[in-house]
This record gives C-alpha cells, structure tokens and sequence, in this order.
C-alpha cells in the first residue's frame, strides 16, 4: 500500500470514527496534509462524514481549490484547514467538530482545562477564537482563508482552539492523533461540566498541574494511539491498517 492510499484510508476511518463517537454528527470534518505534497492536503467533499467513501476525498492547494474536483462541491469550511497546513508545518492533519460538549466553554468564560490523564492532549492552554472579535457579525463559520488565516493565528503552537458559538478545531501530528485529541477534549469537556455541578467554584477542581500535562503528553506515543485507533474503527466497522514503511 502506497503512502497515499494509506492516508486516504485514514481520512476514511477517522471520518467514521467522529462520527460514530459523537464528535460530529452530519457537519465538521477531518483533513490530512498529503503524502507526498506537503502543500496540498486531502478532504472529503462536502458530506456527513459517517457517509463518507475514499472517491469523495479530494485533493486541495492550501488556497482551497481544488484539484481534480469532478464535480464534488467541496466543504465551505475548507479552509481552516489550509490555513493552518500553511501556518503550522508540524500539523499533519485537522478536525473541524461542532463537539456538543465544548461549546458552553466558547461563551461562558469558563476555561477548558485537563483535569483527567486521558485529556492532557488538549494541552496547557485551550484558547477560544472568536469570529466577530476581526470579521463581525458573519454566520460564524470560516467561510474564506482571511478568516482561516486568522483562526490559524490564534490557535498559534496549541493543539486545539475552541471557536465561539460553533466548535473546536483540533490538529495532530498524524490523523490518528488528531483523533485522538479530538474525542478527549470532548470526554474532557463533559468531565468538567459534571466536576462543575459538584462544587460551587471552579476553583476547588483539582486540574491536571502543567508538570502532568508535560508528562502524558510526552508519553502519548504510537502504542496508545493504535490501542484507541484499533477498538474506535472496529466499533465504526473499519479495519486498522497497518502503516506502510517510512
Ligand atoms: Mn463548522
């Protein structure tokens, strides 16, 4: 199996798994940095992503055109993702979610933080990007590569950003950990709301201390990546494949 297909197999598994975790329903999507164009990516087209086949997987410049579009319209949000490829050459593949449980932490002032080991992907600093602060009133969503741009910004070297009123957007150095950060900031968010209803301040949740978040984070390797990757695609009905040689 060549590079390609193995990426474009990925796409197709970790669409299926967001969708059968709860992380998207019929909206959000996932991309990944092309194998051997590191200035192209690869995107579905414009589809709920547990529908989603490797033939409506399309190849875009950085800019959002696409190449070879065959009449598959592509996702208007395309272009969170190439604006964080061009801003960010460590990031090898982005979530865009509308993940129900992170949005109160986009509107509130209540910041999202890692309280349980499983969630320190999310990182020390969960900042929230907000749309009108630079374009407005708009629809909210990333509807050009002035605004992806400004969302790529503002996510700056952190794994994810939460975006007021619509969602999150996550990024990895694979697909598998882009998935794998984007189902726990869910798990995370959900923790915290519970922890929240507990006590009457934030302040008595005893959070994951930087030190720890350095610890998990350096310890998040291939092994728990696959361990999750294997059971979330078996339960969305994929295979694990096994990665080509590098
Ligand atoms: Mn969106």
């Amino acid at each position: 199996m060549s590079k390609l297909d193995f990426v474009l197999e990925e796409i197709v598994t970790a669409n299926r798994i967001l969708a059968n975790e709860g992380i998207v329903d019929s909206f959000g999507h996932v991309s990944a940095r092309h194998s051997e164009k590191p200035d192209h990516y690869l995107l579905s087209r414009a589809r709920a992503p547990e529908r989603i086949e490797r033939d409506d997987i399309v190849e875009y410049k950085l800019d959002g055109t696409a190449i070879d579009e065959r009449g598959r319209a592509p996702y208007l949000e395309r272009f969170i993702h190439g604006a964080i490829y061009e801003a960010r050459p460590d990031v090898h593949a982005v979530v865009h979610n509308h993940s129900p449980s992170v949005i109160p932490f986009g509107v509130t002032g209540t910041k999202l933080k890692p309280l349980l080991h499983m969630c320190a992907s999310c990182g020390h600093e969960v900042p929230i990007w907000d749309s009108r602060d630079q374009f407005g009133d708009t629809t909210l969503l990333v509807s050009n590569m002035d605004m992806g741009r400004d969302l790529a910004r503002h996510l700056g070297r952190n794994p994810t950003t939460l975006m007021r009123g619509h969602g999150a957007t996550v990024v990895g150095r694979s697909v598998r950990h882009a998935v794998f950060i984007a189902v726990y900031l869910e798990v995370g968010a959900k923790l915290q709301m519970q922890a929240m209803t507990m006590t009457t301040a934030t302040g008595n949740i005893k959070f994951l201390s930087a030190g720890e978040v350095d610890r998990i984070v350096a310890r998040v390797n291939d092994y728990t990546l696959n361990r999750a990757w294997e059971n979330w695609a078996r339960r969305a009905g994929r295979e694990m494949q096994m990665q080509p040689a590098a």
